[in-house]
């Protein structure tokens, strides 16, 4: 018999990377980055729920793409929190993860469905675990997951992990778009051929779709070029935006997955059915980012 009680889904939202500026390299090899990421509404979804024995399945378009062993990054952040917290303290869970992100794809999926995990479970578990306490376990399973924990607008900069929120930032329409191609993220940077470029510019004082749009025009993701080479798809996938009307379209992260931006939300869902119209194989998915403000 099913004993679940109470169970609760948590959305872990895809990372975009509005910009991305690859700025040097720490002597242990990671890079230091500056981007400007926001967090879509479209993304995984995590259920979880106290139950009699640890449980996980996934789901999902993406599932047979991602481990359901303990190298899940969903078991990962479980475990990691139970460490933390203590095993006396941490019930079994039963965890499902329906897995709608493309996976190794530039929008930091895992790092989404760990900092899902690590919200859900704190909530159970250590209710009085503060941000902070959160972000640094986070830390511990990936550069990106403290800011999948924040899920608003920011600027990232060191390794990804030292944060600024970016207020008044309203929400953007986007269609996101990957050929179907996985790009793996350690290939992507060992083929950088220039890892010392310069910062984000300043931020524009107030934004909007056209003041965000002329930013985004003196900005660059640096991992673009190295991402096109390995992988030419990738350039389809820029040019069926622009086809379909995107204001400005770009690569998130280390690819494949390329971003729209749109004016309205349905302008955005016009473009999506198009490119979907034409290319029915790819992931093609129109949303909304989450404002600055709280949702
Ligand atoms: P980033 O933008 O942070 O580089 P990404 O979107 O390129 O991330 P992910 O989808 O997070 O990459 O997957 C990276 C790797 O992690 C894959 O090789 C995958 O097998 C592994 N992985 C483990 N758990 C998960 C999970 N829950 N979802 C996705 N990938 C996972």
């Amino acid at each position: 018999m099913d004993t679940e009680i109470g169970s609760r889904t948590w959305h872990a939202h895809a990372k975009i990377n509005l910009a991305l500026h690859v700025t040097g390299r720490r002597a242990d090899g990671y890079h230091l980055i500056e981007s400007l990421a926001v967090f879509t509404r479209f993304g995984d979804r995590v259920e979880i729920a106290l139950a009699d024995s640890d449980d996980f399945a996934v789901s999902g378009r993406y599932a047979p793409a991602v481990p359901v062993d303990a190298s899940n990054l969903v078991l990962k952040a479980r475990d990691a929190l139970r460490r933390e917290v203590g095993s006396g303290r941490t019930p079994p869970v039963s965890i499902k993860l329906e897995k709608n992100l493309p996976v190794a794809s530039g929008v930091g999926g895992g790092s989404s469905d760990a900092a899902a995990v690590l919200r859900g479970l704190a909530q159970a578990w250590a209710p009085d675990m503060d941000d902070a306490g959160l972000a640094r376990i986070g830390l511990s399973l990936g550069a990106d997951v403290p800011m999948c924990l924040a899920a608003k607008p920011l600027v990232a900069r060191g390794i990804g992990d030292e944060l600024s929120m970016v207020p008044d930032f309203s929400a953007l329409g986007l269609v996101l778009v990957n050929p179907g191609t996985p790009v793996s993220t350690a290939d992507v940077f060992a083929a950088l051929s220039r890892r010392d470029n310069e910062p984000l510019p300043p931020l524009p004082r107030s934004i909007d779709f056209h003041s965000l749009r002329n930013w985004l025009e003196i900005t660059r993701n640096d991992l673009e070029p190295a991402a096109l080479a390995l992988q030419p798809a990738i350039g389809r996938a820029l040019s069926w935006l622009d086809k379909a009307g995107s204001g400005f379209s770009r690569m998130s992260g280390s690819g494949a997955t390329c971003f729209g931006l749109f004016e309205t939300g349905n302008v955005a869902k016009r473009a999506a059915a198009e490119i979907r119209s034409r290319q029915p194989d790819w992931f093609v998915a129109a949303t909304r980012s989450m404002s600055s403000e709280a949702e």
